[in-house]
């Protein structure tokens, strides 16, 4: 199939097509390369990456590596490429030259994760006063549309007019999940989403192809037209991920509406995969950008017990963890209202049923806990009727039902 083999195509995929190097090179000395590289994939790079040749020794070890200085992979559409370097040979004798060569590319589903996170984390707003604090629904929402204008052939990751089906397709959704008095303007995510970086929109005017400067007016029609960037527009060019886009934004934004804003879909059984990766390494996805969401809007404290812990931002490490109050895997609610940033020790504790949050805002505390049978036990007995730490803004307060379940969940 065309679709699937695009798929396995996705994303950039660098080869080494051909080596050629000097024949012999004294020690120290120079060892100068010729290389023919070929972006087989069907997208350029995006992110800075450094070609690197490093040369073993007889044992097999790595004796010398060399960061190609002119060579910029970003600047590798798909195509061929030569590329020349000079390997500085160290004074050590290598006894058996071995170029080994990395080969860049980045499979689908890292892109992807990469877009859910960016997707988790738009710009949009947060509005209203006391109950009625919310986050603006607009920049999800033109996404929605915008992908099911894409799938309908009114438009391509690359070429999104605006135009009424846009518009149509905004409304249809607005309409089920406006919140007191939210707008429907279509025109405004459709302007302001240029500011999360993967969005350009441009206009036809006097003298060409310029970026679009105000809201379009629905008489803009023909002379208005937006594309994504930055990946997204080959990201999006496949069905497969425009479904796992849509269903992120639906997880993050509209939980509640999951079945309205995407009729006919079931609900897959596992959440969707981030890759498992150990603490110290870098992650991507839905699973990072909802833990960032959560510490940030508790400022680090676990809700139990206080606890806060803020590590410098590089770090990207936490000892307050992102609990969810219905699992993911249940409810496919990633909205902040879902969750709960608890301590290590609290998070267990939750997880296991022997602490529950519950709708009157106080934990409660499980009667099989014995506070004479151990100190961890007392400790946990000691939250009994304490009230949650919640954040300070109540747009991310959590949502009762949450709360419900978890209290139903308490073992008795
Ligand atoms: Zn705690």
């Amino acid at each position: 199939m065309e679709l699937e083999k695009l798929a396995r195509l996705a994303g950039y995929r660098f080869v080494l097509r051909e080596i050629t190097h000097d024949k012999s090179v004294s020690h120290p000395g120079t060892l100068n390369m010729k290389m023919k590289w070929a972006n087989v994939g069907v997208a350029k790079l995006y992110r800075p990456f450094n070609l690197q040749i490093s040369l073993r020794n007889s044992a097999g070890e790595t004796a010398t590596t060399t960061t190609v200085a002119d060579a910029d992979p970003r600047d590798w559409l798909p195509g061929e490429r030569d590329i020349t370097a000079s390997v500085p040979i160290p004074c050590e004798p290598i006894l058996f030259l071995l170029p080994c060569y990395q080969i860049f590319g980045f499979p689908n589903a890292v892109l992807l994760d990469a877009a859910i996170e960016r997707l988790y984390d738009l710009n949009v707003g947060v509005v209203g006063v006391a109950g009625e604090r919310h986050e603006r629904p607009h920049k999800p929402l033109l996404l929605l549309a915008v992908f099911d204008l894409i799938d309908e052939g009114f438009a391509t990751p690359d070429h999104i007019p605006w135009c009424r089906e846009l518009r149509d397709r905004f409304t249809a959704r607005f309409d089920l999940v406006r919140k007191h008095d939210d707008q429907n303007s279509p025109e405004n995510p459709f302007l302001y989403l240029r500011n999360d970086g993967f969005w350009l929109a441009t206009k036809l005017g006097p003298s060409g192809i310029e970026s679009l400067q105000t809201q379009p007016l629905v008489g803009d029609t023909g002379m208005v037209f937006a594309g994504f960037t930055d990946g997204f527009e080959f990201l999006a060019s496949i069905p497969d991920n425009r479904r796992k886009m849509r269903d992120a934004l639906v997880a993050r934004y509209f939980p509640q509406h999951a079945a309205v804003l995407l009729p006919g879909v079931p609900t897959p059984v596992e959440p969707y995969p981030s890759a498992k990766v150990a603490d110290d390494e870098p992650e991507f996805g839905r699973s990072p950008a909802f833990r960032r969401k959560i510490l940030e809007i508790y400022d680090h404290q676990c809700a139990a017990c206080g606890l806060r812990i803020k590590l410098p931002a590089a770090q990207d490490v936490s000892f307050i963890d992102a609990a969810h109050l219905i699992p993911f895997a249940e409810s496919h609610n990633d909205h902040p209202t879902n969750g709960l940033a608890l301590c290590k020790n609290h998070h267990w504790a939750m997880d296991r049923n022997l602490i529950a949050p519950c709708p009157d805002h106080q934990w409660h505390v499980s009667p099989v806990l014995d506070p004479r049978r151990s100190t961890g036990e007392k400790e946990l007995q000691r939250l009994s009727g304490k009230s949650l730490l919640l954040p300070q803004d109540q747009a991310f307060h959590p949502d009762p039902e949450g709360l419900r379940w978890r209290s139903e969940k308490l073992i008795a």
